[in-house]
C-alpha cells in the first residue's frame, strides 16, 4: 500500500512537472528566456560533435571485467519509466537473480544504482547508529575501507589487524567479539587487494552468539568462488556487478537477513545517507510490507472492513450479515426497499464512473454486488 501511495504520488508529480511546463508564458518572461538562451559564452565542445569510440580490450584486471555479447545488447534497449509496471517486474526478475547467486531467500534483497562502495556505504548507514561498536576485520584496503566509512558515520571503531592475504582464525574472530561487542563485524571474502578467499564457515554462528551482524564483501568474489549467505548464517552480504558476474559497473545487489532488518528498522537516528537509505529503497523495490499469502488475507479483510462500515453508516444494509461469513473480496449489499436496483446501478455508473453489479442467478435484484480492488 505505502509502495502504491509512494508511486502514485510520484506519478502525480510527473505530470504536475508536464503541466506546468505546458502553461502559456506571460509576455515580460518570454524576452528574457529568448535572451537567456542567447547568452551562452561556452560553444558546445569539439568532443561532443564526434561519436564516441571505446576500443575493444581484454580486461584481466581485478574488474571491470569483459561484457558478454548479450548483457551488452540489453544495455542498449530503449528506457522505459522507473514507475512502469514493466519495471517491476524487471526489479522483481533482477531480486530473484540476486537470491539465486547469493543462495538466499531474503525478501530484502536488491540491486542498488552505485558500484561496489554504495553498497558498502548502505550496508554500514543502515545497520550502525553512531557510537556502537563496529568491529572489521583488516588484512587488505577493503577492511581498511570498511573501518573509514564507519568511522566517518561516528561509529566506535575497532580493528583486527593482519598483514594483506593473512586469514583471521575462528577462534581470534571470537575473541575480538568478545571483547568489543560489536554490533556488526565485517569480514572481505574475496580480498581482491592481496588475492586471498577468506573461509567463512562457522563465523556466521560466532556472530550469532554474540548478537553480533556479521557483513561479508563478496565484491570481487561472488560466482567465481562459492558463497551460501542463508547456510552460512551471513547477515548481509553485497557484491559489484563489474567482477565475475561480467556486467556494466553501476549497481550493487545487497541482501539483508531478518535480523539485520530488525536492528535496520528499529533504529533511535536515521542513517546518515537519504540516497542509500533501506527504509526508502526497501519500499522502491516493494520489499516492505510482509508479502505472502496472509498479509494478502489480512489486507483484503481490513479494506473489506472499511466499506462494511462506510455502507453501514450511510444506512445501507449488508446482505450477508454475519460478519465472519462475509466474502472479504466481494461485498453483496442489500437493494433497499422501494428501490429499483437497475436505476440504482446505471445511477451510479452514469455519475461515478462505477460498475457494480445486481447479483448473479438466484439473488438476481436481492443484492448489488461490488467487487474489491486489488491493491
Ligand atoms: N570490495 C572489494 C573486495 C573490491 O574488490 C572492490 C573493487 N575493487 C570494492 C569493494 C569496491 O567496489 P567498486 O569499485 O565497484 O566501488
Amino acid at each position: 500500500m505505502q509502495r502504491t501511495l509512494f508511486r502514485r504520488g510520484a506519478l502525480l508529480a510527473q505530470k504536475a512537472a508536464v503541466e506546468v511546463s505546458l502553461l502559456p508564458m506571460s509576455a515580460p518572461i518570454q524576452p528574457r528566456l529568448d535572451r537567456a538562451m542567447s547568452s551562452v559564452t561556452i560553444p558546445p565542445p569539439e568532443c561532443m560533435l564526434r561519436p564516441l569510440e571505446v576500443p575493444f580490450r581484454y580486461l584481466f584486471g581485478p574488474g571491470p571485467s569483459n561484457v558478454p555479447p548479450r548483457v551488452l545488447a540489453a544495455g542498449g534497449r530503449g528506457i522505459i519509466g522507473h514507475l512502469h509496471p514493466e519495471m517491476y517486474e524487471i526489479m522483481n526478475d533482477i531480486k530473484k537473480g540476486i537470491q539465486y547467486a547469493f543462495q538466499t531467500q531474503n525478501n530484502m534483497t536488491i540491486a542498488m544504482s552505485g558500484s561496489g562502495h554504495a553498497a558498502m556505504e548502505c550496508a554500514v548507514f543502515n545497520t550502525v547508529e553512531p557510537g556502537e561498536s563496529v568491529l572489521v576485520a583488516v588484512n587488505g584496503i577493503w577492511g581498511e575501507r570498511v573501518a573509514e566509512i564507519a568511522e566517518r558515520m561516528g561509529a566506535n571503531v575497532h580493528i583486527m589487524v593482519k598483514a594483506p592475504g593473512g586469514v583471521f582464525s575462528n577462534g581470534e574472530i571470537e575473541k575480538a567479539l568478545a571483547k568489543h561487542k560489536p554490533v556488526l563485524f565485517f569480514l572481505t571474502h574475496g580480498e581482491s587487494s592481496a588475492g586471498l578467499a577468506h573461509p567463512v564457515d562457522g563465523i556466521g554462528d560466532l556472530c550469532r552468539k554474540h548478537n553480533t551482524l556479521f557483513l561479508v564483501d563478496t565484491v570481487a568474489s561472488l560466482g567465481a568462488s562459492p558463497i551460501f549467505m542463508d547456510q552460512q548464517n551471513i547477515d548481509i552480504l553485497y557484491t559489484g556487478s563489474q567482477k565475475a558476474l561480467n556486467a556494466p559497473p553501476g549497481t550493487a545487489p545487497i541482501s539483508f537477513n531478518e535480523r539485520a532488518c530488525q536492528k535496520m528498522f528499529n533504529r533511535k537516528t536515521k542513517p546518515v545517507s537519504y540516497l542509500f537509505d533501506m527504509a526508502h529503497l526497501s519500499n522502491y523495490w516493494g520489499n516492505d510490507g510482509q508479502p505472502g499469502l496472509e498479509e494478502s488475507w489480512r489486507h483484503h479483510r481490513e479494506v473489506a472492513g472499511y466499506l462494511w462500515k462506510g455502507l453501514e453508516d450511510m444506512g445501507l444494509k449488508l446482505f450477508i450479515q454475519n460478519k465472519d461469513l462475509r466474502l472479504p473480496s466481494v461485498t453483496t449489499i442489500a437493494i433497499p426497499e422501494g428501490y429499483n436496483w437497475r436505476e440504482m446501478l446505471q445511477y451510479i455508473m452514469k455519475h461515478h464512473n462505477m460498475e457494480m453489479t445486481g447479483g448473479l442467478g438466484p439473488s438476481t435484484g436481492m443484492v448489488s454486488v461490488r467487487g474489491m480492488l486489488k491493491f
